[in-house]
């Protein structure tokens, strides 16, 4: 008699090979888990991970170190290059597009998204976007050949691009139609420090500007106000869609995501999904979001093989969402929600900047620039409710290790 109970040797069928994809599996070997585990992808590659596509590897070229690791052991089964068409979810059946299909116990979606186009632009030779490594590639290659990028996007594809371009001797131009930068995921006050380093550092930024034509011939780009910007190469970083249409065909709720549970749970028995691909409540903001980070992938994706492996253990996942984007020799990381109605700044010894933000009494959020300490300490008031006030904060002597200490023993 086995000593796992049944649901553990249910096979396992997993859609997308990126960082959610790949935990998933990984994770349920680490976890013992006896059913069978197949990862389907739709890229070339063994499983990569994303963040330095847009910074070392336009650097060095160097791509020895963007692999997953460890690689998968052989009991996962591996299908490269394969792409997952329709979900059948009554039979419990996958469609390949080779024609083929696997059947499944249960079916986990880690599809992630795609980059949004800019329709005129889109069918220009030199006008790339950044997902893949393939995409990478292509953009490294290209700015080998040119001496000016333009980004067409100021969130963190665009600035982290902007900056590898500027680092290697280019003339490096941002286009954002926002009146800020990183509208979508930093502070404004942030925003502003950054908008000014930037600049520091030779990139042209635009902002409340788009793009409305290119000159072939001048390899220029005409802005909405008719100013002309150089553009060699063009990258359009204007965010993204979820691919999540298999699960939409199948009839299970989306809305640009899948619409899952803190169990990771489609509206579809036994169907799963993870990662970018997923809209699900933000325990911050209450809202549900789509999280596109990296720490959600993972950590979405560990907390769904525990949830199948320890079900005794296993809770809801409800983790704080934060991020880091390494824009040049500038570190931003941000968790929870910058919104609250009360924000308070410290610089600290090294220059780095803290910002939290307060609602109703609370840590609701917490950024950072060049302050990674100070970040990892301050992000963990903001789920366990303990709190500090800004008095205590932004008091000179303040020593965060203690107050962040203080505030957990209460
Ligand atoms: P993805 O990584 O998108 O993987 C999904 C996979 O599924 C892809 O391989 C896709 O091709 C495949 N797929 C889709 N449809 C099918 C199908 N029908 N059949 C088979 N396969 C399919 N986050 C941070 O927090 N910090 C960073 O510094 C940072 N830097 C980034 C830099 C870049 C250039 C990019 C693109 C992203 C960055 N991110 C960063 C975001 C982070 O990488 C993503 O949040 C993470 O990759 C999401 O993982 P995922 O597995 O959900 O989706
Ligand atoms: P993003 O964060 O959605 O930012 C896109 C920016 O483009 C927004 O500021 C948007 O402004 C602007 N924009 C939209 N249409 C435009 C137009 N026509 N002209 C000029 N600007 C326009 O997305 P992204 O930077 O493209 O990143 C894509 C994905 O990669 C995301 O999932 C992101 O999380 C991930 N990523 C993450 C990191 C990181 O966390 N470090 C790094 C790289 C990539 P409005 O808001 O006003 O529309």
């Amino acid at each position: 008699m086995s000593k796992l109970p049944s649901a553990e040797r249910q096979s396992v069928v997993i859609v997308g090979a990126g960082l959610a994809g790949f935990n998933v599996a990984s994770a349920l070997v680490q976890r013992g888990y006896e059913g069978e585990v197949t990862l389907v992808g739709d890229e070339p590659w063994q499983p990569y991970d994303r963040p330095p596509l847009s910074k070392q590897l336009q650097l060095d070229g160097d791509e020895s170190q963007i692999w997953l690791s460890p690689e998968l052991p052989p009991k996962v089964k591996q299908l490269r290059q394969r792409k997952a068409m329709a979900i059948d979810p009554q039979r419990k059946e996958l469609r390949l597009d080779d024609g083929s299909t696997l059947p499944w116990d249960r079916l986990v979606l880690a599809t992630g998204t795609r980059p949004l186009r800019l329709a005129p632009l889109d069918a220009l030779p030199r006008v790339l976007t950044l997902r893949t490594l393939g995409d990478a590639r292509a953009i490294r290659e290209a700015m080998t050949s040119v001496a000016s990028l333009l980004v067409i996007g100021g969130g963190p594809i665009g600035l982290e691009l902007a900056a590898s371009a500027a680092a290697l001797g280019r003339q490096s131009t941002v286009v954002e139609k926002s009146p800020r930068l990183m509208s979508r995921s930093a502070p404004a006050a942030m925003a502003d420090i950054l908008l000014e380093y930037h600049r520091s550092r030779g990139i042209a930024i635009h902002l409340s500007r788009t793009v409305v034509a290119l000159d072939e011939g001048s390899q220029e780009a005409v802005l909405d106000d008719g100013q002309r910007v150089p553009a060699g190469l063009v990258v359009v970083g204007v965010g993204v869609r979820a691919n999540d249409e298999l699960a939409a065909d199948a009839g299970i709720a989306c809305d640009d995501g899948v619409f899952v549970d803190g169990w990771c749970r489609t509206t579809a028995p036994d169907v799963f999904a993870v990662g970018d691909v997923t809209r699900q409540r933000n325990p911050v903001t209450g809202r549900f979001e789509r999280i596109e980070t990296w720490a959600n992938a993972q950590g979405q994706a560990q907390a769904l093989a525990a949830i199948w492996c320890n079900p005794d253990e296993a809770r809801a996942y409800d983790a704080v969402p934060w991020f880091w984007s390494d824009q040049g020799s500038a570190r931003l990381q941000c968790a929870g929600a910058l919104t609250g109605e009360q924000q308070v700044w410290r610089v600290d010894a090294a220059g780095g900047r803290v910002l939290v933000h307060w609602s109703a009494g609370l840590v609701t959020g917490v950024a950072t620039l060049n302050a990674t300490r100070d970040f990892g300490l301050l992000k963990k008031l903001i789920v366990p409710r303990a709190t500090i006030t800004p008095e205590q904060f932004s008091a000179p002597e303040a020593n965060m290790r203690a107050l962040v200490q203080q505030a957990l023993a209460v």
